[in-house]
């Protein structure tokens, strides 16, 4: 009789939120829907794909219009089915057997999970308590640890607490190791070190279409690295990892550049009114919960009974995330941060 193997054997696929809510603020996605001149490029798209042909697996279109976006050489970007493929990417290729990875606590549970796969040797190093990195020891651990991939996101999700370009730079120069950067969230700040990464040959850093430019359906994310890194991963990668369909509207969206910022500044200002009604929750009771500081397209709460009131927003038909003893709830459209902001009232009232 076939068994599975240890590794394997305990483990759950990946859970997100299902049923009906009829407000979804769990996963950071982008509330807003593309508009309909794209939606009609994208149906021309859909008529132009020769279907019988394999993929672009340089994916050269995509990559030039990210490229062009983010004011970065087209070469230097390798695209992923996702971020999270290029995450497994990175952990296939750049550990080898016996090697240590390490990740931050609290952060992304992704970077973990493939660690485990790679069945390579796992530190974690501890952040303050108010969320931020310790930079000094972080480079301690990573050395003396010998630490051969260090990943972190930063903004950081769940805590949306952003760290500054100054201390990314002297955190990437520190470590001997790979530092792999994932700036899911850095659209929502101006921290990114997306400009300089040619100053460094250990910095890869990952960007996603899923977030702010609202395209989690397309399954589209990108890799940043000096030549050598890039050639790494793009020799490492599966060679048709993404779809046509994915990288020809891909292309047509980013090739929009003043509809993407446009539609940016639309979520910084839910982002913005979100925080605000919770900050102001947060006056009205004391010492329920702390909305920790951050620059993301979601808010972070620290709250003690963080668990009940996941449960109450539950029952009221509005999904948001529990993780990290930390309450996330991603901006919505004016009505759904509205309905958020009362019920979760409603909840710090009955309590
Ligand atoms: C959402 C998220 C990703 C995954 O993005 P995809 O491109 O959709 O796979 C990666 N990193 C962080 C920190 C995220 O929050």
């Amino acid at each position: 009789m076939y068994c599975l193997n240890q590794k394997i054997r305990d483990l759950t696929p990946y859970d997100p939120i299902a049923g009906e809510y009829k407000v979804r603020l769990d996963a950071n996605e982008s509330f807003l829907q593309p508009p309909e001149d794209l939606i009609a490029r994208w149906k021309d798209i859909l008529e132009e794909i020769p279907f019988n042909r394999y993929p672009d697996p340089t994916a050269e279109e995509v990559c030039r219009a990210f490229g062009e976006y983010y004011n970065i050489p087209w070469e230097n970007v390798a695209a992923g089915n996702g971020s999270d493929e290029l995450i497994t990417v990175l952990f296939t290729g750049f550990l080898e057997k016996g090697d240590t990875f390490a990740t931050m606590e609290t952060d992304f549970s992704m970077y973990a999970f493939n660690g485990f796969l790679q069945e390579a040797r796992h530190v974690v190093i501890p952040k303050n308590p108010d969320y931020t990195m310790d930079i000094d020891r972080t480079i301690e651990i990573c050395n003396k640890e010998n630490v051969k991939l260090l990943i972190f996101s930063n903004p950081c999700n769940p805590s949306s607490v952003v760290q500054t370009r100054e201390e990314m730079d002297r955190l990437i120069r520190g470590v001997n190791g790979l530092v792999v950067l994932d700036e899911a969230y850095m659209d929502f700040s101006n921290q990114s070190l997306l400009q300089d990464f040619e100053n460094y040959d250990n910095l890869i850093i990952l960007r996603t279409c899923s977030k702010a430019i609202g395209m989690a359906s397309l399954r589209l994310g990108f890799a940043v690295a000096r030549d050598e890194l890039i050639r790494a991963v793009k020799a490492v990668k599966s060679p048709y990892n993404v779809n046509t369909l994915t990288q020809k509207m891909g292309a047509a969206l980013l090739q929009r550049k003043e509809m993407c910022r446009n539609a940016l500044a639309v979520i910084l200002e839910s982002a913005k009114e979100l925080r605000q009604g919770l900050s102001a929750l947060g006056e009205k009771y004391p010492n329920r919960f702390t909305l920790i500081p951050g620059e993301t397209n979601f808010a972070a709460l620290s709250m003690e009974d963080g668990k009940e009131a996941f449960a109450f927003l539950e029952s009221q038909g509005i999904a948001v995330r529990y993780t990290s003893n930390l309450l996330r709830i991603t901006c919505g459209t004016k009505d759904e941060n509205t309905m958020l902001l009362e019920a979760f009232e409603k909840y710090l009232n009955q309590r």
